[in-house]
């Protein structure tokens, strides 16, 4: 087993190798631009776009058309979220999303609200669900977006696409998803859950970084966007640019192995999570499990360690790459916005870890991340002062600190 190992698929994924196979040739011999429409060199091209187009549709039950390339989600967010806010002024300027959305989803319906738009960012519960007759309210006749993630790239909660996309269609208001983290891990069927827009990233679900896409409507409704960017008129005049096939054939193939492989990886990936989450709280009864229990992403597991400093318990498992609860920001350490939304104190945020496994996760690596986690916890413990409080019996809570 080599070290460091990598626990970190929510952040990216290497690409299969089989993708990287499907892409080589588009690098050299079949190196056209899909837009050259007079010689084979183009043709050639384009009928790979289109290939690819097909398979990620199909991952989605969507029809190839209504699947625009874009850089990746954090584009295909601003997109969907822009480009519909511009497009449908007219009828209102009212969205709504929740607190714990990406940043690639906050930051622009934050910009919007520089230009004169209304958002009302949901709060959510301890699980990180929100409320959904919070939401049935908070929509008005004036609510042209609602945007709800499928999946949290932090806790791994799973909001029920099936329940709000029948309520915003009820409304009669748009319903964008960010699917980023959700893809291959769960069913995803744009019909069957009244999806309108929805956002992928290639390299989330093994294929290479710097593409992805937005699912756009085509019918009942037909969802229409202003571009944000101006330029040869591709992607049916959504999305201007000589488009990265390399990447969009990638993105293709990793697809259609999500589609073929889904029902097979997603039990082994759960039987995987569940065996590092079981050995931790073995040892570890105390620790905090964060976000749902039961709706949640089968690869992920957020692990909150109470009595030990976050930064601390970091740098002490450099063998792992694993995710903390601690964002780095320039002057300060930041704990995460997604777990104070759910309640958490700083202290638990900051000693928490994202534990995300995937394609290529071994049952020893697994084993040795959890005891890894256990022991360095317990060596931060025998130093905290605190931990001796514990074990002495002392409430913490009722503790009235003094500062010198
Ligand atoms: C990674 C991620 C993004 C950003 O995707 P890029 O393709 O890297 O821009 C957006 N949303 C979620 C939920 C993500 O996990």
């Amino acid at each position: 087993m080599k070290t460091p190992v990598y626990l970190d698929y929510s952040a990216t994924t290497p690409c299969d190798p089989r993708v990287v196979q499907r892409m080589l040739p588009f690098f050299t011999e079949q190196f056209g631009n899909a837009a050259s429409r007079s010689h084979a060199f183009g043709w050639t091209a384009e009928a790979a776009v289109e290939e690819a187009r097909g398979q990620v549709a199909n991952l989605l039950h969507a029809h190839p058309k209504e699947i625009l390339w874009t850089s990746g989600s954090t584009e295909a967010n601003n997109l969907a979220i822009k480009g519909v806010a511009q497009m449908y002024r007219q009828k209102g300027n009212h969205l709504i999303t929740a607190v714990t959305e990406h940043k690639a989803v906050l930051d622009p319906m934050k910009y919007l609200e520089t230009q004169g738009f209304e958002v009302t960012f949901l709060p959510v519960d301890r699980q990180g669900h929100v409320d959904l007759d919070q939401l049935a309210a908070a929509i008005t006749e004036r609510t042209i977006l609602v945007s709800l993630m499928a999946a949290n790239n932090e806790v791994g909660t799973l909001h029920p696409l099936a329940e709000i996309g029948a309520l915003c269609k009820q409304k009669g208001t748009l319903f964008h998803t960010d699917a980023t983290q959700a893809a291959g891990k769960i069913e995803l069927d744009v019909e069957a859950q009244h999806i309108d827009l929805l956002s992928l990233s290639a390299h989330k679900m093994y294929g290479p970084k710097g593409v992805g896409c937005l699912y756009v409507r085509r019918k009942n409704p037909r969802v229409r966007l202003t571009a944000q960017m101006d330029g040869g008129g591709h992607e049916r005049g959504m999305r201007s640019g000589t488009l990265n096939v390399t990447g969009v054939v990638g993105m293709g193939e990793a697809a259609r192995i999500c589609s073929a492989e889904m029902a097979t990886e997603v039990p082994k990936l759960r039987a995987l999570r569940d065996r590092l989450e079981a050995r931790i709280f073995a040892a570890l009864p105390d620790a905090v499990r964060n976000g749902d229990q039961n709706a949640r992403l089968p690869h992920l597991a957020n692990v909150s360690f109470p009595y030990v400093e976050g930064e601390s318990l970091i740098m002490g498992v450099k063998e792992l790459a694993v995710s903390s609860g601690s964002a780095c920001t320039s002057a300060s350490l930041e704990p995460s916005y997604v777990l104070k939304s759910l309640g958490l104190g700083d202290e638990l945020a900051h000693s928490s870890i994202r534990f995300s496994l995937g394609r290529f996760t071994t049952e020893a690596e697994v084993d040795f991340a959890a005891d890894r986690v256990v022991a360095e916890v317990k060596r931060l413990r025998e130093m905290s002062p605190l931990w001796e409080m514990v074990q002495e019996g002392v409430d913490l809570a009722q503790v009235k600190w003094t500062v010198h």
